[in-house]
């Protein structure tokens, strides 16, 4: 297995990447989907100026002189699966060695590497975003996109079988209209609700000049979305579905 991660580095303590706890926030560098509104992009693309190849030995020092401050070792990107064989490294060496808890934020539309994970009971807590409309948000071509949705949703299936505690972030955009979301709930609802620990985060994106997105053009025209009406329509929606832990987080995370 590499003892290798191409990664941006890490924050030792953090307070907002994981819903209600601390982590050890690690950045994978790489991702397979081009989100317009990403702000993350220039790790997402490997770019050299932000990204270099660090040793697990290396994080898991750090994380060792964290441990007492921290809920979670979190990993984020990018998409860690696509490392996935050093990702399975440290996250084994993290619970065996120094017995903190995993947590992983991936988009969820990498099927074999996510098995794996789940099946060597690898990950403690998953984040994931439910990226609606998938087509636009993933912003790749429309065939590969149904493709990965497809894998998206059986993944999502996985994990229900499993029942690893989820937080569901939905990402909110001019583009995302509560009769999508209904529909959507329609078909993945009967796989969150067989989750025991569920948080649902209503998201509202934020474009440029908070953040530098992949897209500025796109985030203009679509990333200020949510005035209160809207979110709390949004909420009703995920009500009527019975979620009941939801949150809205305005804001960075
Ligand atoms: S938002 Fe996440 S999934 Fe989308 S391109 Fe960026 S890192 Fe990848």
């Amino acid at each position: 297995m590499s003892s290798l991660i191409y990664s941006s580095g890490w924050k030792s303590v953090s307070l907002i990447d994981v819903y209600n706890s601390v982590s050890f926030t690690l950045w994978f560098c790489g991702c397979n989907l081009k989100c317009p509104f990403c702000h993350n992009w220039r790790l997402a693309e490997n770019d050299p100026g932000v990204c270099r190849w660090i040793t697990i030995d290396e994080i898991v020092e750090s994380l060792s002189t964290s441990l007492m401050f921290i809920d979670y070792l979190h990993v984020t990107g990018g998409e860690p699966l696509l490392q996935w064989a050093s990702l399975f490294k440290l996250f084994q060496e993290a619970g065996n060695s120094l017995g903190v808890k995993r947590s992983l934020n991936t988009n969820m539309t990498l099927k074999e590497p996510f098995k794996r994970l789940l099946e060597r009971v690898l990950v403690d807590h998953v984040a994931t975003d439910l990226k609606l409309p998938y087509r636009e948000l993933y912003g790749l071509p429309a065939e590969t996109a149904d493709k990965l949705w497809a894998n998206y949703l059986e993944n999502l299936k996985l994990l229900s079988d499993y029942d690893i505690p989820l937080e569901l972030r939905i990402p909110v955009s001019r583009l995302l209209k509560p009769e999508a979301l209904d529909e959507s709930l329609n078909i993945v609802g009967k796989y969150l609700h067989r989750l025991s620990n569920l948080v649902v985060i209503i998201q509202p994106l934020i474009g440029p000049p908070v953040t530098t997105p992949r897209s500025v053009e796109w985030c203009v025209e679509n990333c200020v979305a949510g005035d209160d009406d809207f979110l709390s329509m949004l909420n009703d929606v995920l009500i009527k579905h019975g979620f009941t832990k939801i949150v809205v987080r305005k804001g960075l995370a």
